[in-house]
């Protein structure tokens, strides 16, 4: 896809944050770049709109960021994947690990129906942990995870591109 590079090279790089060695992926500059950010959003919404998809789930919180344009365009709900205590009602909770630590995400249980057909959206894949989660939570209520999807996948998964037995669509490497 000819998109895809100028996606690539409106995300920015910037070493060691948050923490010494890490090379961070920023993808605040794609939001700067309205041609980069909506060829982005374009590139989901065609996958996507005849996939008989009712649900995007954007993960907190840089999902929120892709997820909802691409729930409004194919006629989906989004729904708010959030870390613990942020939601107001009734939640499911699902724990993750984390390179070091666990961390958890949350979603309100009466957010989703059964049987639901849903897509998850996040900026990036790393471990695929986070996503992992999230699948988790869908599928505890009965949704079937179509697929999920991210902006930027390390070269690993890339070229792995399964979660959990699901496919897993990227765009771009890490710069
Ligand atoms: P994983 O669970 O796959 O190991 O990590 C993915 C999560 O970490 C995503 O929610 C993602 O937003 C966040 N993350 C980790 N490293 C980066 C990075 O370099 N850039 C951005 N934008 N997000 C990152």
């Amino acid at each position: 896809d000819p998109r895809l590079q100028a996606i690539s090279e409106a995300i920015s790089v910037i070493p060691h944050f948050p923490k010494p060695g890490i090379m961070f992926q920023d993808i605040t500059t794609l939001l700067l770049n309205h041609k980069a950010f909506k060829d982005t959003v374009d590139i989901f919404v065609e996958r996507y709109r005849d996939m008989g998809i009712s649900v995007v789930a954007g993960i907190e919180a840089r999902g929120f960021m892709f997820g909802p344009s691409v729930a409004l365009a194919i006629g989906a709900k989004f729904v708010p994947l959030r870390k613990p205590g942020k939601l107001p009602a009734k939640v499911v909770s699902q724990a993750y690990e984390l390179e070091y630590g666990t961390d958890c995400l949350e979603m309100h249980i009466d957010a989703i129906q059964h049987g639901e057909r849903a897509v998850v959206i996040d900026d990036l894949v790393a471990t695929g942990g986070t996503l992992s989660a999230a699948m988790k939570l869908l599928e505890c209520r009965g949704a079937e995870v179509v697929e999920c999807a991210c902006v930027i996948g390390l070269p690993d998964v890339k070229r792995q591109p399964r979660l959990n037995g699901k496919p897993l669509y990227i765009l771009v490497e890490p710069r």
